[in-house]
């Protein structure tokens, strides 16, 4: 049946006052499954006027008013896990039973330690050159944020903004992709039950002029924003001074050392590329497999890879499903194409899979001798792809290493102490992992790209979501 979604606007559920809708259809099935209107200029304003007044309230409540608000929301959040992975399964196409229960899961997450780490959130006594006068410091709310993000993660990304935001007494209105919104305004309803302020947050779906009309709004205080580097540019470009979080692309680059487990490292690289069917910005993009265990680490991977199961996202035996999308499955026919042509092996897969209810189903695909100019090794590909380059030593390994804009989270697999600190010295990424794959995250894992890249800046504590006031008490002299 097709639903009929509504905005969550100043604490409203409404169609809104635009004239046009989306149409959405499932990547699973090929259904059409939703219809979600279309904001007007007028909705989004009247999203930010709300938003500018839940925040003025907010700032007053204490911590605890906050954290208790929060865990509302975490223990609420509990009853509708089931319900919201199938959503998020149907509209995304992760795997239900291996992907799909535990993101959502992890995404209430953000909650519970929001509100741990916001009673925590202290400020400072500065010593001062008078002896009249007293210094110290509070973390004040941000003010209204505009979170765009992407439709990989499409709960669980939205509260890396939601959870630390509203903590510290922001006001969010949450931008998601309008063909992956219906889990996050499934989830919406739990905000409201546990007693949000009408306003704190919104949830307006849409495409890019959507989310361009809301990160120049003059209400807007910062932009969250989660996506591709390209439109983390654009955004960048045109917000003019607003506080931000930007979190883009990365082509994290898992390298294989001479000392490295074998059986270990080929384990993780094939989880890290078939994890999400390969559509996460920490995916293992790049593996960089010295010359002297190659062959080695090449029949592991083979291996390794017989344990992929691509199929019906619903069915429990499946742990990779569809892609989301034409966009992701056209790049993905150019970057094999393109790494055909300059010469790189297919070792399996390639190709879109035949026989499923759309053609978003992608073989899972090793590819060795990829050349580094290829598209495969200088671009994310955003797909289910293990792409192998090759290094004489660790010299080179680390050259080939930063060779990218992308500077995400990196891997690397040594059994060697000295060597994991040498690569992690010098891998120019936000994030190096040693002896795991690059799709290994906390919740609460300071995470961004690498300065010098076009990765952004990303977020490390809850204290990103405030500004630092300082107040000076001036005493009487006695
Ligand atoms: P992808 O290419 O993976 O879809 P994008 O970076 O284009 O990633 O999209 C991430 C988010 O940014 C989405 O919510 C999308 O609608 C939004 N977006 C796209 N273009 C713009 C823009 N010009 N201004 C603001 N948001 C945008």
């Amino acid at each position: 049946m097709v639903q009929d979604l509504k905005l969550f606007i100043a604490g409203e559920w409404t169609e809104g006052t635009g004239d046009d809708h989306y149409e959405i259809s499932s990547p699973v099935t090929g259904e059409h499954i939703y219809n979600v209107p279309k904001a007007s200029q007028a909705d989004i304003d009247r999203a930010v006027t709300a938003a500018r007044e839940a925040t003025e309230e907010m700032r007053h409540w204490t911590a605890f008013e906050r954290a208790d608000l929060c865990i509302r929301i975490y223990d609420l959040w509990q009853e509708q896990i089931d319900e919201v992975a199938r959503i998020l399964t149907t509209e995304q196409g992760k795997p239900f039973a291996e992907e799909a229960v535990d993101d959502i899961t992890e995404s209430a997450d953000y909650f519970q330690i929001a509100a741990e780490d916001v009673k925590r959130l202290s400020g400072e006594v500065i010593p001062t050159t008078e002896r009249t006068r007293r210094m110290f410091t509070v973390h004040r709310p941000v003010g209204v944020w505009a979170a765009i993000t992407p439709w990989n993660f499409p709960v669980m990304i939205p509260m890396e903004y939601v959870g630390p935001g509203l903590a510290t007494g922001n006001s969010l209105i949450v931008k998601p992709p309008e063909f992956t919104c219906w889990a996050l305004l499934e989830i919406a309803k739990v905000f409201e039950e546990a007693g949000v302020p009408k306003g704190a947050i919104s949830v307006i779906p849409g495409a890019g002029d959507i989310g361009e009309a809301l990160v120049t709004h003059r209400g807007i205080d910062a932009v969250g924003f989660t996506g591709s580097s390209a439109t983390g540019a654009r955004i960048v470009s045109k917000m003019g001074l607003k506080r931000s979080i930007m979190e883009m692309s990365g082509n994290g680059p898992t390298v294989v050392t001479a000392d490295a487990d074998i059986q270990k490292a080929a384990e993780a690289a094939v989880y890290g590329a078939y994890y999400n069917a390969g559509q996460v910005c920490v995916a293992t993009e790049r593996l960089i497999v010295l010359d002297e265990v190659h062959d080695e680490f090449v029949e592991a991977t083979m291996k390794a890879a017989e344990v992929v199961r691509l199929g019906d996202p619903f069915d429990d035996h499946t742990n990779m499903g569809p892609l989301n999308n034409q966009a992701t499955a056209q790049k993905m026919d150019r970057h094999m194409a393109d790494a055909v042509e300059r010469g790189a092996e297919i070792l399996v897969g390639g190709k879109r899979a035949g026989g499923f209810p759309t053609d978003l189903y992608y073989e899972f695909t090793v590819i060795d001798k990829v050349p580094e100019d290829s598209a495969v090794s200088q671009e994310e590909s955003f797909g289910p792809v293990l792409p192998i380059l090759s290094a004489r030593d660790d010299e080179d390994a680390v050259a080939v290493a930063n060779r990218t804009r992308l500077g995400l989270q990196a891997a690397v697999f040594t059994n060697d102490l000295s060597k994991a600190f040498y690569y992690a010295d010098r891998i120019r990424s936000g994030t190096v992992i040693v002896n795991d794959s690059t799709d290994t995250w906390e919740t609460f894992q300071p995470f961004g790209g690498a300065a010098g890249t076009d990765t952004g800046w990303g977020r490390q504590r809850i204290d990103d979501f405030t500004d630092l006031q300082t107040i000076v008490f001036s005493l009487r002299d006695e």
